[in-house]
């Protein structure tokens, strides 16, 4: 192997130092950053996501807040849980673990977010604003995507960069955020999906290649140039008969092929998720009004 591992963990953990000084600063003030969450159902996958979130903002000092309602829980009373949330002044973020399950009124129960509290920043307001390079809270897993391709030090400026993957918490906004003239953007960007021709011929001649398809294997060591960087932001199970869980996360990449010549590459897990995580407290204490120093 001759890549280096970029390691979501230690970016997440210097930058959590920054949001933590911030929240604290805030506190002093009188004002104690909240998150308030709402989960649906009881999927195990996002339940842990939602306490990995919960756990996090406890050791940053932010003030988290969960409202779970049952798998069959009606409309109105997920917007009625979101609407609380709007009124209550302890909180200043508002989560809605996805997917609910009837994603049918995910758009619905989004838009009933306050903009201003929105800190997944999918809000059509938050996403406009920041399609126009406006303040904006920025969707976490592209931002913290950007914090990891920054901690490498390879130059975005004049870069190939080619993403696999054009969903819209994703593929789409990274896209937008790294071809932005701004200090982490300003580069070449080239957008795969399932309809792209040749997705080798793309991903071989990119200098950072990020990995969003949800499908593992997607990117081999074949495809990618020498001195790469890979960027896994895929998280799948498969099933693992070792493992008391039954299964293993995998990312999009397979990890050894892609760390033979890849430059940088980053593990799943422990890459881009705790990244994500690290991004929505960011976010959080900036809707408390707080100012993250080592942002940017
Ligand atoms: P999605 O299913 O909404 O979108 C996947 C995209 O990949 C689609 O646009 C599709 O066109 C494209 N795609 C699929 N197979 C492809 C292929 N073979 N070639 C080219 N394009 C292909 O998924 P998503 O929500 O963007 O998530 C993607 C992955 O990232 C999932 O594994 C998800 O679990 C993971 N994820 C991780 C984090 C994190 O914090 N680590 C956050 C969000 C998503």
């Amino acid at each position: 192997m001759s890549a280096k591992i970029l390691s979501g963990k230690e970016v997440a953990a210097t930058l959590r130092e920054g949001i933590a000084a911030a929240a604290s600063a805030c506190t002093a003030k009188g004002t104690v950053p909240g998150l308030g969450v709402v989960l649906v159902g009881d999927d195990p996958a996002s339940r842990s996501y939602v306490s990995a979130k919960e756990k996090a903002c406890t050791d940053c000092g932010i003030y988290s807040q969960e409202i779970h309602l049952p798998a069959d829980a009606a409309r109105d009373d997920i917007l009625a849980a979101v609407e609380g949330l709007n009124e209550n002044r302890d909180i200043h973020g508002i989560l809605v673990q996805l997917p609910l399950p009837d994603s049918s009124i995910e758009r619905e129960v989004i838009t009933t977010i306050r903009p201003e509290k929105d800190v997944d920043g999918f809000h059509p307001v938050n996403v406009g604003r920041m399609v126009l390079g406006l303040p904006a809270f920025l969707p976490c897993t592209p931002h913290g995507v950007l914090h990891l391709i920054r901690h490498t030090g390879v130059p975005l400026a004049g870069a190939e960069v080619v993403i696999i993957g054009r969903s819209q918490i994703v593929g789409q906004p990274l896209a937008i955020l790294l071809s932005r003239k701004w200090e982490m953007g300003n580069a070449t960007v080239t957008l795969c999906h399932t309809r792209t021709r040749d997705l080798t011929a793309h991903t071989r001649r990119a200098d950072i290649v990020v990995a969003a398809a949800g499908r593992p294997g997607t990117l081999t060591g074949d495809m990618i140039r020498d001195g790469a960087v890979v960027i896994d932001v895929g998280v799948n199970r498969i099933p693992d008969a070792s493992r008391k869980s039954g299964f293993r996360l995998v990312g999009d990449a397979d990890f050894d092929s892609c760390a033979e010549k890849a430059a940088w590459i980053t593990p799943v897990p422990g890459g881009v998720g705790p990244m994500t995580i690290t991004m929505l407290l960011h976010n959080v204490v900036q809707a408390a009004g707080g100012v993250v120093v080592s942002d940017r």
